[in-house]
């Protein structure tokens, strides 16, 4: 089983909180390794979880995790155009 971007950013606040299990997890940063864009992603999303995680939630931008989480729908939806059913490697 290989991961793509999409399935990636579907599990990342999972993968930051521990709460994917083990082979997932693995499948994830394997994918890390090999993917700046997800590597961006993962970074600017563990930012957001450490200053909140903190309590210091009001030195966030407002909306900035919404932002994020809004932009990551549009990228899946647009890096989709096929139906999933039949999706070559
Ligand atoms: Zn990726």
């Amino acid at each position: 089983m290989k991961l793509d971007c999409k399935h990636v950013w579907e599990h990342i606040s999972e993968y930051i909180d521990n709460t994917v299990d083990a082979k997932l997890r693995r499948e994830i940063e394997l994918h890390l390794e090999h993917c700046e864009i997800c590597s961006a992603i993962l970074d600017s999303t563990r930012n957001i979880l450490i200053l909140t995680g903190d309590g210091r939630t009001f030195e966030l931008p407002v909306g900035y995790s919404k932002r994020l989480h809004e932009r990551l729908k549009e990228e899946m939806e647009r890096s989709e155009p096929e139906p999933p059913v039949g999706k070559p490697k």
